[in-house]
């Protein structure tokens, strides 16, 4: 019988290296944080399937209400997640300190952040006893998060949704470039959906990945289904990098708010006259409502490789399975 047969993920080898020991999960893989999308249900799902849940801190409107989010996902898996803590440009700047201090008096093992410059918040969690494994998409940037004792990198190419950073390098030469310089863990995140892209991060030198736009197609991912299928029928072209001209570049699904804040970027602009367009609140509703061109959706390049959506063990089966047979593949080419 092939391994991609196989009926459950405990018929599957685990893939164990040092992302998998710092999680304590089967498999090495992170579901990132994801604005609107990181909640109870979602974060649940991934690691009750073997692989690392996240809640996404901002996507509660407090820290109190974080607080309760974690206490929720505690009741719907008894597997190991983490928080995500995202330090952007926002239009009403969050109580970062505030949202730390739920996460590291919530007895969260390990936390995700990304963003801008999060040393301070490095040092008290990992006072505190926290594992971190900090997002960034540049060398420089894992390099400094190192030498402030960060536990693991995820690494994020051009192809990854939201916030790719501006220098425009694509996984296939960032992940080994990182490899090649870091002495702690890395993640490869960005571009990866399948069992192909896992395949490739781990023989570009990572340890582990990390997925976003993927587990949004799925049957938990806690988004109206009409998102869900706005991303099946995206291909790997209907994406749009927003904000470029403001130095905080994102990439997001095409869409008609998509399509039209980038207009209005050519055209010159400022912030405040697109802020209608990309608020975030307008974003939530609209993956709530399930009306995809009435706000920014977030989605990387994957979108063209994903034509489903399974739940997330499923998910998480066929991953390995195939990582499994392509690696072998491979192998089978050495004469
Ligand atoms: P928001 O409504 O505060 O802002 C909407 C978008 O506009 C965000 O992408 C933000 O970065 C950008 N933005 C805001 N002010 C800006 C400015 N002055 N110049 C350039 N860009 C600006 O966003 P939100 O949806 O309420 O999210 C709150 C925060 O979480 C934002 O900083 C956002 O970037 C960040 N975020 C987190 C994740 C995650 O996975 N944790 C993902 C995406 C974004």
């Amino acid at each position: 019988m092939s391994i991609a047969s196989q009926s459950s993920a405990a018929d599957l080898p685990a893939i164990k290296t040092r992302v998998s020991e710092l999680l304590g999960t089967r498999y090495p893989i992170i579901q990132g944080g994801m604005q609107w999308v990181g909640f109870a249900e979602m974060a649940a799902a991934v690691s009750n399937a073997g692989a690392f849940g996240v809640l996404t801190a901002l996507s509660q409107p407090t820290p109190e209400a974080l607080a309760r989010e974690i206490e929720r996902t505690r009741g719907l898996t008894d597997q190991p997640f983490g928080v995500n803590l995202t330090i952007l440009p926002a239009i009403n700047p969050p109580p970062y300190e505030a949202y730390l201090d739920v996460i590291i008096g919530s007895g969260i093992k390990v936390m995700e952040t990304a963003g801008n410059n999060p040393k301070e918040f490095i040092v008290k969690a990992k006072a505190a006893g926290v594992k971190i494994v900090h997002k960034c998409v540049a060398v420089r940037h894992a390099l400094s998060a190192e030498r402030n004792g960060v536990d693991a990198v995820s690494i994020d190419g051009f192809e990854c949704a939201g916030h790719p950073g501006e220098d425009d390098i694509g996984g296939l030469v960032l992940i080994p470039a990182a490899a090649r310089r870091l002495g702690i863990p890395i993640i490869a995140s960005g571009g990866i959906g399948d069992g192909r892209g896992l395949a490739a991060a781990l023989a570009l030198g990572a340890e582990g990945i990390n997925m976003g736009t993927r587990f949004c197609a799925t049957i938990e991912a806690p988004i109206h289904d009409n998102i869900k299928q706005a991303l099946v029928a995206a291909s790997e072209r209907d994406t749009r990098l927003i904000f470029r001209t403001l130095h905080n570049t994102a990439r997001v699904l095409k869409n008609a708010i998509s399509v039209e804040v980038v207009e209005t970027e050519k055209r010159g602009c400022q912030f405040e006259d697109i802020r209608h367009l990309v608020s975030g609140a307008r974003g939530k509703a609209a993956l709530a409502a399930g009306t995809p061109d009435d706000g920014i959706v977030s989605a990387g390049q994957i979108v063209g490789l994903i034509d489903d959506i399974p739940s997330c063990a499923t998910l998480i089966r066929r991953m390995v399975a195939e990582c499994h047979e392509r690696l072998a593949v491979s192998q089978s080419y050495f004469a």
